[in-house]
């Protein structure tokens, strides 16, 4: 007997297990959407021409020596000046602990045996759902994980009420792991009210941040807006670490450029800490590869060529965009309802979030509804309206009670009622509202939701169909790989997806 015939195949990462099975399929009009690279219009890899610039300056300028553990130091801090703001304090007071990392996951990677090492016991809070990779980051370094409510199928989008009260009970002394911009899969963040509140239960519970920022200027064009989250833990006193890829917002996918940092308290802990850091780095690697940081080094201390980067950064994300708005458009014209059985909710007149719900109903409703007292749990009453509510009525202030425990809409900023609908919550009235139908959003969410990926709602019979008949490649949990859709397949793209799910 051989040395290894107890060793059983491991299962196929769901993502790259997305590219193997498209490479295998010899159909020409195949479509892999399944990973984040972004691609131009015509599908093809991109190299930034701030990149080219950056390649042409360093070639043959430097020898091929090894970088010291900690990588490339001025890259590293050109990287925290990137998250952090340039004139972060953290940054120039030397309370930032930082190494360059094997990009993105191997700046996780190293936080997570930080985490079991030097905060032990500590468990680690992941969000619902997140990029698959994170389970198995922390799973490998033996922090146990506790999942965290994220994301809301019903109104495709954030949960922020159950994400809060799941957070609120968290032991303190617990991580929190965050996608600082463009969430993965699911392309929805939370507002800059909702950044503060969590901000603020976090510092109150004791919740450490851990930070991981993949697609900085992929959310929304800009990277210094993208940067919003860190910047406002920051300023409210947090100690945090974070996660930074190069990968994306520069194209040096394999390049494996990252940075690892955690703010400390003073110069003397973060030496402490980074030392404690190129501990773990030293013998997973020994140290990081060159090029990549010296690339990136050359783009973000050059302010011209950084400008130029920022430029090429904002093309990117704005493709993405007008792809949403062209697949969307796509399916609409295609009469795609997109099988979105409406419900019903209670609804206040101050709830942006149920009116704009209403106002993009696509008219299909066969739920039944609960009752103006009724529970949500086995509602059982058959429907008495077969359309909806104009959204002028919801709008227009009937049955709206006197507010109490008002509370800022994560969504409008306007005062809002926390709610009992689990459906809408939080923004949804407590008193006697109307009981209105709310129906599915038809295919809104695609333009609504930000970044590189869409999280289209589709079933997984509905993605192996779309796979199987039309050589359509993404992950079983219906993510799609917006940076992979262009002009040339988008209306074959919104075709299958209308066939699939009608
Ligand atoms: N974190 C998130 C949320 C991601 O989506 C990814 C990549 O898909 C990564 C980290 C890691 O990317 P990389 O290791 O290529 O930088």
């Amino acid at each position: 007997a051989g040395w290894f015939g107890h060793v059983p195949e491991a299962p196929r990462d769901p993502i790259l297990g997305v590219t193997e099975k498209y490479l295998a399929d010899a159909n020409p009009l195949k479509m892999n959407l399944g990973v984040g690279a972004y691609r131009d219009d015509s599908g093809q890899p991109v190299v930034l021409k701030s990149v080219r610039e950056a390649e042409r300056r360093v070639a043959g300028s430097h020898f091929m020596e090894y970088l010291p553990i900690g990588g490339h130091r001025q890259f590293c801090e050109d990287s925290a000046k990137l998250a952090y703001g340039e004139d972060a304090g953290v940054v120039h007071g030397k309370q930032v602990a930082m190494i360059q990392s094997l990009s993105g996951t191997g700046s996780c990677r190293l936080f997570a045996e930080f985490q079991g090492r030097w905060m032990k016991g500590s468990k680690i809070y992941i969000p619902s759902p997140t990029w698959s990779n994170h389970h198995n980051i922390w799973r490998d370094a033996q922090v146990e994980e506790v999942i965290y409510p994220y994301y809301n199928k019903e109104t495709k989008g954030l949960d922020f009420e159950r994400m809060c009260d799941t957070l609120s009970k968290a032991p303190a002394g617990s991580v929190v792991l965050l996608h600082a911009c463009a969430h993965n899969p699911t392309g929805v963040d939370p507002t800059r009210e909702q950044w503060q509140e969590l901000s603020k239960l976090m510092l109150e519970k004791r919740l450490f941040p851990c930070m991981d920022m993949a697609y900085q200027g992929f959310a929304t064009g800009d990277c210094e807006r993208d940067a919003q989250a860190v910047r406002i833990f920051l300023n409210d006193g947090h100690r945090l670490a974070l996660s930074q890829s190069f990968a994306k917002n520069m194209g040096l996918y394999g390049q494996r450029v990252g940075c690892f940092s955690i703010v400390c308290e003073g110069p003397a802990e973060a030496k402490a800490v980074e030392s404690q850091m190129k501990a773990l780095a030293r013998p997973m690697y020994s140290n990081p590869p060159l090029h990549g940081a010296l690339l990136v080094h050359q783009i973000l201390s050059d302010p011209e060529l950084k400008q130029q980067w920022y430029g090429e950064v904002k093309e990117m994300a704005d493709r993405i965009i007008s792809m949403r708005t062209l697949l969307r458009q796509n399916l609409e014209a295609l009469g795609s309802p997109h099988r979105c059985a409406g419900r019903l909710a209670w609804v206040s007149p101050c709830c942006c979030v149920c009116t704009s719900a209403t106002r993009s109903c696509c008219g299909r409703m066969d739920e039944p509804w609960a009752g103006p007292t009724g529970s949500w749990a086995g509602h059982k009453r058959p429907l008495r309206r077969r359309s909806p509510r104009p959204a002028a009525g919801i709008s227009s202030g009937q049955g709206a009670a006197p507010h109490s425990r008002l509370r800022t809409c994560p969504t409008c900023a306007k005062p809002a009622h926390p709610g009992r609908c689990p459906v809408l919550a939080p923004c949804v009235f407590r008193g006697p509202c109307h009981p209105t139908r709310i129906p599915a959003r038809s295919w809104q969410h695609i333009t609504d939701q930000i970044g590189m990926f869409c999280f289209t709602g589709i079933t997984p019979e509905q993605v192996d169909r779309l796979t199987g008949e039309y050589s359509i490649y993404l992950t079983r949990n219906g993510r799609i790989s917006m940076a992979g859709v262009n002009s040339g397949n988008v209306g074959r793209l919104a075709e299958a997806m209308h066939k699939v799910t009608s």
